[in-house]
């Protein structure tokens, strides 16, 4: 047994772009957290090429340009209601919105500042890049050929194959085994979300892959020492959540309250990395839920 044992992590595309993207104090926590431990030579990352293309192919997209495109349809959705107000209320709005204008500045300021920190850790030497060869591409193929996922539907999904045989590639020549976090669970998972699709676990021989949908929890693997206890809060947050009693859809029961709730009168779509997310709340006792909804537009 080693003294040092240092645990290698692949954190997916989307992953990245979350941690960018929400405001603090979570996402502020988690990349804290991820810092520390490689400056503690406790963890380095597993950085498949693509990873670091789609990356450096989105950061901006899905972040900045995300942002303000959700904070300019809230604005002009505001401005609408201008023709209908005195001319005192009239002026009171445009006050508002321009301190709304500085706080976003603000929000757009810290996103910028994220991406910059998450650019520095995925080209420092405590990462990895695994290039992408002939013999990634044709493992990658081979899964689409026979139909397996990643791949479903019409879905365009060579990008998430090679991640994953990246991956896994780095595990085998280094004998090690690598933490593989993902959001992406409709190409991931199993039916139970928490574990890797059997098509994919077949192809592992020992724990060369550990299969992940919780960056938190997987860093609380990590090291218990070095652990942040906000982060702790956080787990310990994430794994109380409410969650909502299914009847079915018309006929749900609020997890915190019990009151009854309907999908479709109870929710509305709200701003999600993904693009717009079904959201019930709870009329009663305010608690939110996320549902698995997009908007159909994204
Ligand atoms: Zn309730």
């Amino acid at each position: 047994m080693k003294w040092v044992e240092i645990v290698y992590l692949c954190i997916d595309t989307d992953v990245l772009i979350f941690l960018a993207l929400h405001e603090p104090p979570y996402e502020e926590i988690i990349l804290q957290q991820l810092e520390l431990l490689l400056e503690a030579s406790k963890l380095e990352l597993v950085v498949p090429y693509n990873i670091l293309d789609e990356w450096n192919r989105n950061k901006e997209l899905k972040v900045i340009d995300y942002l303000k495109t959700t904070i300019s349809k809230k604005v002009n959705s505001i401005k609408d209601i201008k023709k209908y107000l005195s001319l005192e209320d009239y002026s009171q709005l445009e006050n508002i919105l321009s301190k709304y204008f500085n706080t976003m500045d603000t929000v757009i300021a810290d996103a910028t500042q994220r991406i910059e920190r998450i650019d520095k850790i995925l080209t420092s030497s405590k990462s990895n890049i695994v290039n992408i060869n002939n013999e990634i591409l044709s493992q990658s193929a081979e899964l689409a050929l026979q139909n397996k996922k990643p791949f479903q539907k019409n879905k365009n999904s060579i990008g998430d194959a090679v991640n994953f045989i990246s991956c896994l590639t780095f595990a085998r020549n280094n004998n090690q085994t690598v933490y593989f976090v993902t959001n992406n669970k409709h190409d991931f998972s199993d039916t139970d979300q928490r574990l890797l699709h059997s098509d994919l676990s077949g192809l592992l021989n020992n724990e060369e892959l550990i299969y992940s949908i919780n960056l938190v929890e997987t860093l609380n693997k990590i090291d218990t020492d070095l652990f942040n206890k906000q982060l702790e809060d956080l787990i310990n947050d994430f794994n109380t959540r409410p969650s909502l009693v299914y009847h079915d859809n018309s006929d749900i029961e609020c997890g915190v309250c019990a009151k009854h709730l309907d999908y479709r009168k109870n929710g509305t779509y709200l701003p999600d990395p993904g693009g717009m997310r079904w959201i019930i709340s709870c009329p009663m006792c305010n608690t939110r839920y996320e549902t698995e909804e997009l908007h159909p537009a994204y």
